[in-house]
């Protein structure tokens, strides 16, 4: 039986289909009643899930063809960022962000909003410049950034719910090397009282928590190397490398210690080569408004004691503001509140609706391929665009093909 990385979830499919060429994958969806596409599966929500047939795109042709010139490339859609940046890097090209780690298909993350840390950093979907898609009947459909303007707004963050995505254009910038820093030891009142100054102090900036004290126990400071080095004087530069993980061996994680290297080799938490857990985990997040941020952290602060015994670690990262209607930074700057729970869905699930009550004055929009259990109503109704949404999907799938329990839960029920 086919899971999700996390073996959290049994995929329901009644077949699983592998194309290998776009001609097939199209005959494929013309013909199914009903179908879902996967990319590398790492979402915990049943988002990908369908009783339909499952498709895996990951044996459709990689496609990478890279426009120097333009400072683009187009990808097909299950390609994983491991592979992609690599790629780019030899030919002294980079993207400018990336998610915690690379093992992610390209297509599945800008499918669910997916996001790395930084002020000025958009989530990965921000990069998309264009999109192919097969449609419910079997159509191809290319949607593009400067000639769809409001229809591609809505098709970028899609929950794979306008039809399977072949190829993505993303826009690319010169490649840059990146230095990680990590501190430990930040009060939780110093992170509150400069908290833009320290989200701000890098490029790309991560905070840990435990929630056994009023502390954020580490914090990842991703600096591009041409900038200056960044000081934190309100925490200690670790003494030796470390896991976010209290106690966890840091062997898989990316260089730290201030030695510069490659952009794809800095800014995901994790290497490429190696699979950073064996899956025995569960997560979860919230994106708030930024300026709800230090709110939230106290109210978080408050049920420390409940959330500590089921929590792996806790990480707060920021995202720039978006204009794609379904991702969670629309409109606003935006802080992500992320928890790795054990693997315990039971016993996480009282500690996600304390979590979500503590954080319903803050705007929480949870993160669409993670655990969440907010009310859809009140999820749909933080999404100005929903509607318009819910329109450009009757135009693609009429028939609702591409429907499954995940999006008539959250969407349409
Ligand atoms: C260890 C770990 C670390 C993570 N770190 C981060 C992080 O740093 N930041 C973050 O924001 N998230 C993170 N995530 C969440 C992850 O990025 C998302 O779940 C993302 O969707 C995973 O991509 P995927 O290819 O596995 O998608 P899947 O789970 O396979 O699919 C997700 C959705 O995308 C759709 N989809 C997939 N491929 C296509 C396609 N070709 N066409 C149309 N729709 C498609 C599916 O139908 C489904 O709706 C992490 C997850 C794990 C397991």
């Amino acid at each position: 039986m086919r899971t999700n990385w996390a073996g959290n979830l049994t995929f329901g499919a009644e077949r699983v289909h592998r194309p290998a060429t776009v001609e097939e994958l199209r005959t494929a969806v013309g013909a199914a009643r009903r179908v879902k596409a996967v990319g590398s599966g790492h979402s915990f929500s049943d988002i990908a899930d369908t009783d339909g047939v499952l498709v895996e795109v990951d044996a459709l042709p990689p496609d990478i063809d890279i426009d120097t010139a333009a400072g683009t490339v187009r990808v097909a859609a299950g390609v994983r960022y491991a592979e992609l940046a690599a790629r780019l890097h030899d030919h002294g090209l980079a993207l400018p962000n990336l998610a915690s780690l690379p093992h992610i298909s390209v297509g599945g993350s800008v499918a669910t909003g997916t996001h790395g840390s930084g002020n000025g950093n958009g989530g990965l979907g921000t990069s998309v410049r264009a999109l192919d898609l097969v449609t419910a009947d079997g159509d191809l459909l290319t949607l593009n950034r400067e000639t769809d303007a409001d229809r591609f707004d809505g098709a970028v963050v899609s929950l794979g719910a306008l039809g399977v995505v072949t190829h993505l254009t993303l826009d690319l910038v010169p490649d840059f090397e990146v230095r990680q820093d990590v501190f430990t030891g930040l009060e939780l009142g110093a992170a509150a009282a400069h908290f833009d100054e320290i989200t701000g102090a890098a490029y790309s900036v991560s905070l840990f928590t435990d929630w056994r004290g009023p502390r954020f126990n580490q914090v990842w400071l991703k600096q591009r190397a041409e900038a200056a080095a960044v000081d934190l004087p309100w925490a200690a530069p670790a003494d030796r490398k470390l896991h976010p993980v209290p106690g966890v061996d840091p062997l898989h994680c990316t260089e730290q210690g201030g030695l510069p290297g490659p952009w794809h080799e800095r800014l995901p938490h994790f290497k490429p080569g190696f699979t950073p857990s064996s899956g025995e985990e569960l997560q979860s997040e919230y994106l708030l408004p930024r300026t709800n941020a230090v709110a939230a952290l106290h109210a978080l602060d408050e049920v420390r004691d409940t959330i500590a015994p089921v929590l792996q670690i806790c990480e707060v990262r920021t995202v720039a503001a978006d204009r794609l209607w379904l991702s969670p930074a629309y409109g606003r700057d935006t802080v992500a509140l992320h928890f790795t729970w054990i693997k315990d869905p039971a016993a996480v699930a009282p500690v996600l609706r304390l979590i979500e009550s503590q954080l319903a004055p803050y705007e929480a929009r949870p993160h669409w391929g993670k655990l969440f259990s907010t009310a859809p109503d009140r999820v749909r109704a933080l999404y100005p665009r929903m509607d318009d949404f819910l329109k450009l999907a009757a135009d693609t799938d009429p028939s609702g093909k591409f429907r499954n329990a995940f999006l008539r839960r959250e969407l349409y029920a």
